[in-house]
């Protein structure tokens, strides 16, 4: 049994909170929300009053809160003043590179192991337990990390040093945003010139044009496995989230010095679908724009 810390219980921190549970850890928790932490300590979990109580005798810490400065700001404010330096400090938010970098040197500093740890897979991974971590940590420490991680994982791997676990999240959301719009434009031709879906989705699906969006996770309803298309894209990947993911990607790439004209191009796209209302319905709902059919959502 681990003593763990669990700050920030929402959407996906507390599925995965839920799991450290399940496999007879101790968990504390914390979040700014009383009804999500309500959620956690029903199945199981102590309710913190206070990050501080939540990490003062932590053998782990993880993080599951919005975005960098969140993170920031509850590391240096809470967790590394409070936490035993023995403690492993696990952050799996999807945040800035930068972010994730300036926290593990301010732990590293401190004394403490750190890992950026983010996720790839929603909700329904992250209450079943098979979320996929790429991790961004010192070599030695990985061994730790992955079994800290394993309660809550289906695949964890180790990308590189710090931020190198962020680096590799918003590169891969960036490739999933591109081909997403990819398929769906796809689609939209096809339909226009009289090719029946079902009979697109087959072929390509078996030809050069493959790839997730189209087989994994068709944007089509009714064709394909069962996705997030086939519940009027409800649930899924939001829009909004999507979106998060593409302007840290544009960040970055313009910070590095790199061309991503389809990253841009994609943040646009669905900055465009998030101002028209949609920043709550599944990444793939672009196709309905696509088609002119905004009324179908
Ligand atoms: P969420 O908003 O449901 O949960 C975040 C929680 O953090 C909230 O409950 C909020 O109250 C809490 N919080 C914010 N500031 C806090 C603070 N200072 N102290 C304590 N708690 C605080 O969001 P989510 O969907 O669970 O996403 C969390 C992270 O996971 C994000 O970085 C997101 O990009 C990433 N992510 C989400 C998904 C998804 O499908 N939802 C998938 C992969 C990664």
């Amino acid at each position: 049994m681990s003593r763990i810390a669990f700050i920030g219980v929402g959407n996906m921190g507390g599925g995965m909170a839920l799991n450290q549970v399940k496999k007879g850890n101790a968990v504390a928790a914390f979040d700014l929300s009383a009804d999500a932490l309500k959620r956690v300590a029903d199945g199981g979990a102590t309710a913190a009053k206070s990050i501080a109580e939540a990490v003062k005798d932590a053998e782990v810490v993880i993080t599951m809160l919005p975005a960098g400065q969140h993170v920031r700001q509850v590391y240096a404010e809470q967790i590394l003043p409070n936490a035993p330096t023995s403690a492993l400090l696990l952050d799996c938010s999807t945040i800035d590179v930068d972010s994730a970098r300036v926290v593990a040197k301010q732990a590293k500093e401190k004394g403490f192991a750190f890992a950026d740890a983010p996720v790839s897979g929603g909700t329904a991974a992250a209450d079943a337990g098979t979320l996929a971590f790429m991790v961004g940590c010192d070599e030695g420490d990985f061994a730790r990390v992955e079994a800290a991680l394993a309660p809550m994982s289906r695949i964890t791997i180790r990308a590189g040093d710090h931020g190198a676990g962020q680096a590799a999240k918003i590169c891969n959301n960036m490739l999933l945003g591109i081909s997403m719009i990819g398929t769906c434009e796809a689609f939209a031709l096809a339909e226009k010139l009289g090719l029946a879906p079902d009979r697109f989705f087959e072929i390509a699906s078996k030809s050069s044009g493959q790839c997730w969006s189209l087989t994994a996770y068709s944007p089509w309803p009714g064709v394909g496995p069962q996705t997030a298309s086939d519940r009027n894209y409800e649930g899924g990947f939001a829009t909004a989230m999507m979106l998060k993911d593409l302007k840290l990607a544009q960040d970055a790439a313009a910070r590095a010095g790199a061309s991503t004209p389809m990253g841009a191009n994609a943040e646009a796209f669905y900055a465009l679908f998030d101002r028209l209302g949609y920043g709550g319905k599944d990444f793939s709902a672009v196709l309905q724009l696509l088609r002119g059919n905004l009324d179908a959502l």
